[in-house]
């Protein structure tokens, strides 16, 4: 009888697929172009790197986000002058292009636009050079992050800015997003160690932004690109400079009863002036994922955990460690401990850096939002939050870099329950909103993408969405580089109403 059962159900799977592929392949090729079309995108970069069937396209039809949209077609070049021809090619025949990390960005950035082509860069993953007197190296677009730090630690270096998710985040999606990370409160986000980029424009030509150097003569355009996120064009070549690595690390976790008292030390350690190389938290809730996931040290019964970074010199870190440890303890917490073997921090920094991926043990789906509230508001934030939180009856967890304040609200939900989403989205949208209102910001890290570009208006006038727009056209003037983010316009692609239908818009 299961044998049976497993039989038709295959066989059903199998007739489903082939429909599915028919409507897929008539609403994509009928026209003919479309088929010369794929066809001359298969004589550019090889016929098994182009995808266009609908269950090889559906991996591509999200980020992290909450968005959807199923390609036409994705490419995966090998070279600049792959990724020229084919930018040339699109330009040619009208066809809009998106670019394509890790698909980790959490705003919809890498969801191509309807009929659109996705440029992905998993084949451009070569670390081309790693210059130890000019402390620089040389990528490709595709290389992740942590393979970068790793590779470099061998020569004494460090690549800094390091994204929760540096596992599998391409420098390529970091360059377009002005990625941050823990360590980016005293190192600075992406845009503060890319010195220069080879771009290809949307009509195929090909520029070279900054340099090797600092200081570049002319304007700042390697800094205008940089967090452009994926609209001015696409980066086949990024050089970023390195840091030594430092001599001392000294990692503290502050135990704390609840969020307030956590808030409170927070600024405590920042008004001693000290400045860690990372100051995060994480509240109750995402403590409670990540121990339910692994056992990493983390006081299952606390409100709240601080974890302090301090790097340096070694007398240096001694040094500050002591007014790090007198600042936490003005704070009322339950407990401060250090953390002094590597494997110790390791683990601590496994449970923080994991935190978003263990709330899977908790809910089925996370919409996480990526507002910015001034440092010294952070207590009153995260109150209107958590009132937020009672007000929906959606269970909010709250890891983030607080040193910057860049906070993280996770709004916990599952989104098969008829109604979930557009909750999920009514209630993020009131984060935002107390996040402005408090002075803040609409995105830390994470871009505006299309998850927050209808909430643009809070925060900018129409003439200053105008000037941003002069910018982006006077490196993609027809606009067919990412179109539809950043700019409110009133189109959504949250599954599963208003999904784009797929096929090529040619
Ligand atoms: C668990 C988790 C933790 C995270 N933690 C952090 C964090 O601490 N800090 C942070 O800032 N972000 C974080 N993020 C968000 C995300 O990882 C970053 O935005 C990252 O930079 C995206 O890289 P990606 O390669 O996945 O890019 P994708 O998601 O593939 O693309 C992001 C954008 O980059 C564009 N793009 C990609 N490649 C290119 C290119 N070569 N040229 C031009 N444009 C391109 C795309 O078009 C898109 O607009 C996290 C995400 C997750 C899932």
């Amino acid at each position: 009888m299961a044998r049976l059962l497993v039989y038709y159900h295959a066989k059903f799977l199998s007739y489903f697929r082939r429909a599915w592929e028919w409507c897929f392949l008539v609403s994509s090729l009928a026209p003919g172009a479309a088929a010369r079309f794929l066809d001359e995108l298969k004589a550019i970069v090889g016929e098994e790197y182009v995808y266009y069937h609908p269950e090889d396209l559906l991996v591509y039809e999200y980020d992290g986000s909450i968005d959807r949209g199923l390609p036409g077609a994705v490419v995966l070049p090998i070279s600049t002058d792959e990724v020229r021809r084919v930018m040339a090619l699109c330009y040619r025949e009208g066809v809009p292009v998106v670019g394509r990390g890790s698909g980790t960005g959490l705003s919809g950035g890498a969801i191509a636009p309807p009929g659109g082509v996705q440029i992905s860069f998993s084949r451009m993953d070569r670390i081309l050079e790693v210059d130890t007197e000019n402390r620089t190296a040389t990528v490709e677009p595709g290389v992740i992050n942590l393979d970068l730090d790793n590779h470099v630690h061998k020569f004494g270096y460090r690549y800094a800015p390091d994204p929760s998710s540096q596992k599998a985040c391409s420098l390529g999606g970091n360059i377009a997003e002005n990625s941050g990370g823990p360590h980016c409160l005293a190192y600075g986000c992406t845009t503060n160690h890319v010195l220069g980029m080879e771009v290809v424009l949307e009509d195929g030509s090909v520029v070279n932004l900054g340099g090797t150097a600092r200081e570049t003569p002319g304007y700042d355009l390697r800094g205008v690109f940089t967090g452009s996120e994926g609209t001015f064009g696409i980066a086949t070549c990024i050089t970023v400079r390195l840091l030594p690595l430092p001599e001392a690390v000294k990692t503290f976790m502050g135990v704390f009863p609840d969020v307030d008292s956590a808030c409170t030390a927070v600024s405590a350690v920042i008004g001693h002036g000290i400045v860690p190389a990372a100051l995060e938290m994480i509240d109750a809730l995402s403590i409670r994922a990540v121990q339910n996931v692994m056992d990493l040290g983390y006081p299952e019964d606390a409100g709240a955990v601080l974890l302090i970074e301090l790097e340096g010199l070694q007398e240096e870190v001694e040094e500050i460690g002591i007014e790090v440890e007198a600042a936490l303890w003005e704070s009322g917490p339950t407990l401060v401990r250090t953390a002094e073997e590597a494997s110790d921090r390791e683990r601590l920094w496994a449970g923080r850096k994991g935190a978003l991926g263990a709330l899977g043990s908790l809910a089925p789906n996370y919409y996480l939002v990526d507002g910015v509230a001034p440092r010294t508001k952070l207590t009153e934030v995260l109150r209107e939050v958590a009132a937020i939180s009672e007000r929906y009856s959606i269970p909010i967890a709250n890891v983030f870099h607080a040193g910057d304040g860049n906070l993280h609200p996770c709004l916990l939900f599952d989104e098969r329950q008829p109604g979930a989403l557009e909750t999920i989205i009514e209630a993020g949208a009131e984060v935002m909103k107390v996040c402005i209102d408090a002075g803040g910001a609409l995105t830390g890290e994470h871009g505006v993408g299309l998850e927050k570009k209808e909430l643009m208006p809070l925060v900018y006038t129409d003439e200053d969405m105008d000037a941003m727009r002069r910018v982006r056209d006077s490196f993609a003037p027809h606009n067919r580089l990412n179109p539809g983010k950043i700019f409110p316009d009133g189109t959504h692609y949250h599954p599963p109403a208003r999904r784009p239908e797929p096929g090529l818009s040619i």
